[in-house]
């Protein structure tokens, strides 16, 4: 398995600035080193660049370690983090209590430093190589953007977050039109090509972090869009279209255009309990067979009773 060249990024967190000092000198020929001396500062800085390892002190003002290691695992963005304690608390209900958090691994201090070189080591490959697993299961092997599995999820957290914020959250479904014809007139393997370039260019338009574009199945596409309403999804979906458009593939079979396009349906809701995020999905989807009817190559939106 091929690993990334970067150095990974480690944060110390220790209220003492002489544990700081030791444990920098140990691991920065090697990691690149981050520094926090208290609780609230490590918090910030994992929230600013999510480190790879976390070396967590116990016994400090205000906020300690184990606290920090609870919000830190509650938090879905930063609970995969692998968090390893250091600390002088060393009796067994310490270490219990810190590994029952959540912790990869509990060192007591003082430290020996080959020891902690070590277990960094071990536990910074083992995160690397379960990224890099969570990264090809999420992602379409063909065309490189994310796959279904990565939309559904990506789906549920967006709707629980319309959900706490009474924000609107819309879906688009895009299809290529005609697809069947351009396999039978080009060939597979253009198709495949075909494929790759249409993923790109749906997901080229989406900037926002809220914003996913996934291979929802065969030749469609399905984006999650955070935060958005109708109109901002419908401008969305009409850019997209014009950016298939403007790769300019030829397709003489295709009913639509003498090139390769798409049909878009958009559905919006502002998600609220006795809702799914499967209605949106089958609004998305009736939107679709709508541009579909009307003569493809368009986008076709309409949002879901109580989001109007
Ligand atoms: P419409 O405009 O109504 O969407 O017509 P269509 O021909 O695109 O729709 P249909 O569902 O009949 O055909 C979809 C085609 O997509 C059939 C299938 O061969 C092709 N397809 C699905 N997945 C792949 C793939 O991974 N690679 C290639 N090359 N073709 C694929
Ligand atoms: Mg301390
Ligand atoms: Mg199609």
């Amino acid at each position: 398995m091929e690993m990334p060249a970067t150095p990974a990024t480690v944060l110390v967190v220790d209220d003492a600035p002489s544990n700081l000092a030791i444990l920098t000198e140990t691991l920065r020929g090697e990691f690149d080193v981050r520094i926090a001396t208290s609780g609230a500062e490590a918090l910030r800085l994992v929230d600013a660049a999510p480190p790879d390892l976390i070396l967590l002190d116990i016994l400090m003002p205000d906020m300690d370690g184990y606290e920090v290691c609870r919000r830190l695992k509650t938090d879905y963005a930063t609970r995969n983090i692998p968090v390893i304690f250091l600390t002088a608390k060393n009796e067994v209900a310490d270490e219990t209590q810190g590994l029952s958090l959540g912790a990869v691994d509990y060192i007591t201090k003082p430290v020996t430093v080959p020891i902690v070189q070590a277990r960094v080591r071990a536990h910074v490959e083992l995160k690397r190589r379960g990224d890099l697993l969570e990264n090809l299961s999420m992602r379409d092997g063909l065309t490189g953007i994310a796959n279904r599995r990565r939309f559904d999820e990506c789906l549920e957290r967006a709707w629980r977050h319309g959900m706490r914020c009474a924000t609107p959250l819309s879906v688009i479904m895009a299809d290529i039109d005609d697809f069947k014809a351009y396999n039978d007139a080009y060939g597979h393997m253009a198709g495949d090509v075909c494929l790759k370039n249409v993923a790109r260019a749906l997901a080229g338009v989406l900037r926002r972090p809220g914003d996913l574009a996934a291979r929802f199945g065969g030749e469609e596409f399905a984006m999650v869009l955070e935060d958005t309403s109708l109109s901002g999804a419908r401008h969305l979906a009409e850019a997209m279209r014009l950016t298939v458009r403007a790769l300019d593939m030829a397709h003489a079979g295709s009913r639509a255009a003498p090139i390769v396009t798409v049909s878009l349906g958009v559905a919006s809701v502002v998600p609220v309990g006795g809702l799914s995020p499967d209605a949106l999905l089958r609004s998305a989807d009736r939107m679709l067979y709508q541009a579909k009817q009307a003569g493809r190559d368009r986008v076709v939106a309409d949002c879901l009773p109580l989001a109007c």
